[in-house]
């Protein structure tokens, strides 16, 4: 016979997030009185070690069979405390989280009524905690392989890494050459080093790299299945026909540079003396900055074109405009040192090592620094006039100009749409992929085993994609490693009886995880795929889904619990 509930309850007032607002004394004393409650507690950071031993210790000398944390989302800790619970002799899935943080004491001001919606929130999640059945977590293998897509430096880092730990890489690069962006530069700041001084070496040691297979002009049409046994559709003259097998997948798909036409005013294409930064390393890379056959003598820079343009439909910044136009000048000023050299900003953000150190040398070389906004560029005779509004002054000017550099943003790639639809990838506003979280989990996508490096995430300089591309190496190298990968229990089971093969569970499902069977004309659920989010469940018109962890029962109980509280 089943024993009988024996809950514990852990009030957590994370630090003074929640114990500011949120009575816990009294959230606790009142727990202490609910039905089937042993023990209930509370302390300053539950998810701490010894907040974790409290929950350990208490379920070894209580027999506790039940546990409660009321604390934050369980997106923060729902799998810390399974393992403490597990740890303790409780099985992980008769854990049972209350949010009383960002869905009480962050969004209450009132103590009071904060406390009574605690009390309710523990109230119920104890309800439910009492019908909780114990639900076992399997293992599925892992093909021992890794697909990179994207051959710049974000996926030849991260490509580089899984090799040399001895898994077999398939990077698959769009183009005819490796090192993406990245290559069409001179040199890089704030050291001024030349490109040439260390890529043709990373690309060099991954084309010859005995666990790497380079797949150039090449797509990905297709792929299937899920953590740890990917299939991946690769179209391109060298790939061999048939998917081909990873346990991981890095997306390194890079960015696109904002088309600076879509700022008419600008004159881009229509003047030879406006030209983009990638234009301009290209000439300093070729030693020639004359416009028209003639030397320039003034120089100007514009920053943020296309980035922090909400009537653009881009709001970001793109992080690396700054610096570039920072680095830009300089070398302007040391190839021209009769030129004038000014840079229009709306603020200078040169952040992350050595930024401002630069910013201060480009001064010191003689760059001049004005604050206003560009409204429009046009043309007097063989020069063009630079119109802007002295943002500082409060009043408008005219600048005349031989060479106009437009400093252009980083917009997501073209086919970013088409790949995040392949892998059911979300995306964040400004068309970036979205990472899982973004603190905890930034090289995480929402689909477990594909990881992000790089620009295809978010705006980034070279050492900030150098590091995340080591990241999500890292991460992705975990399941490689492990040979298994844990499956959810909590996931929907169908029941074939009640099932009537509409398929609406199918669409529905963002995961792809339920298929008709084709024999028997029902829906079976592919309990790896299945995230347990429940949208098959309350779509399925003959109710023959079931959401394990989340059933009728469970819910109805707190439903009950909260509507006879008196
Ligand atoms: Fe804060 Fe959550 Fe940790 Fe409690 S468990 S201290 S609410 S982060
Ligand atoms: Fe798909 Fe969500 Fe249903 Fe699982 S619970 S099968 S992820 S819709
Ligand atoms: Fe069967 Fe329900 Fe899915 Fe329709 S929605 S196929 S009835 S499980």
């Amino acid at each position: 016979m089943e024993p009988k509930p024996r809950i514990g309850v852990y009030i957590c007032h994370c630090g003074t997030n929640i114990a500011a607002t949120v009575d816990v004394e009294a959230v606790t004393e009142f727990a202490a009185t609910l039905p089937n409650v042993v023990i209930a507690r509370n302390y300053t950071y539950m998810c701490s070690e010894p907040g974790q031993a409290l929950i350990k210790d208490d379920a070894r000398n209580f027999g506790l069979n039940r546990i409660v944390v009321a604390s934050c989302s369980p997106r923060m800790h729902e799998p810390t405390f399974r393992a403490a619970s597990q740890e303790g002799g409780v099985n992980p899935y008769r854990f049972e989280m209350a949010n009383i943080r960002e869905q009480c004491s962050w969004v209450h001001h009132d103590r009071d009524e904060a406390t009574e919606k605690a009390k309710a929130l523990v109230l119920a999640a104890v309800a439910k905690a009492a019908r909780l059945e114990p639900l076992e977590e399997r293992e599925a293998p892992v093909t021992p392989a890794a697909v990179v897509i994207g051959g710049g430096v974000a996926g030849l880092v991260a490509a580089l890494d899984i090799a040399d730990a001895g898994f077999p890489v398939y990077l698959v690069e769009k183009s005819d050459r490796l090192g993406g962006r990245v290559a069409e530069l001179n040199r890089t700041f704030p050291d001024l080093e030349p490109v040439a001084a260390w890529l043709p070496d990373l690309i060099g040691r991954v084309q010859s790299h005995p666990n790497i297979t380079v797949y150039r002009n090449a797509r990905v049409a297709n792929i299937a299945g899920f953590v740890g046994n990917f299939e991946v559709t690769v179209e391109g003259p060298d790939v061999p026909a048939g998917p081909l097998k990873a346990g991981a997948i890095i997306i390194a798909t890079g960015y696109n540079v904002f088309d600076p036409t879509l700022k008419p005013e600008f004159g881009y294409g229509r003047y030879p003396q406006v030209v983009t930064t990638l234009e301009l390393e290209q000439r300093l890379a070729a030693g020639d900055l004359t416009v028209n056959g003639k030397t320039p003598k003034d120089v100007v820079f514009i920053k943020c074109v296309g980035s922090r343009d909400v009537q653009l439909g881009r709001p970001y910044c793109s992080r690396v405009c700054c610096m570039i136009s920072a680095k830009q000048a300089q070398l302007v000023r040391q190839a021209l040192p009769d030129s004038r050299v000014t840079v229009f900003y709306m603020d200078v953000r040169t952040f992350g090592k050595r930024g401002e150190e630069f910013y201060d040398e480009a001064r010191r070389a003689g760059v001049r620094y004005r604050r206003g906004n560009v409204s429009e560029i046009y043309r007097r005779s063989d020069r063009v006039v630079v119109r802007v509004e002295d943002t500082l002054l409060g009043r408008t000017l005219e600048h005349e100009a031989d060479l106009v550099v437009l400093a252009v943003g980083m917009e997501p790639q073209e086919d970013v749409a088409e790949l995040a639809s392949l892998l059911k990838l979300p995306r964040s506003a400004d068309g970036f992929f979205l990472e899982a979280h973004p603190k905890l989990r930034p090289v995480d996508t929402a689909v477990d085993g594909v990881f992000l490096a790089g620009c295809c995430q978010a705006p980034k300089d070279i050492p900030d994609t150098v590091a995340q591309a080591k990241a999500a190496a890292a991460s992705a190298l975990i399941p490689l490693m492990r040979g298994v990968v844990p499956m959810e229990a909590a996931t929907a089971v169908v029941d074939p009886e009640l099932c009537a093969g509409c398929g609406m569970c199918v669409e529905i499902c963002p995961y792809g995880a339920p298929a008709l069977d084709p024999l028997w004309g029902v829906s079976r659920v592919n309990a790896v795929l299945c995230k347990g989010c429940g949208a098959c469940a309350v779509t399925c018109p003959s109710k023959a889904i079931r959401l394990q962890h989340f059933t009728p029962d469970q819910i109805l109980a707190q439903v009950e619990a909260l509507v006879f509280w008196e």
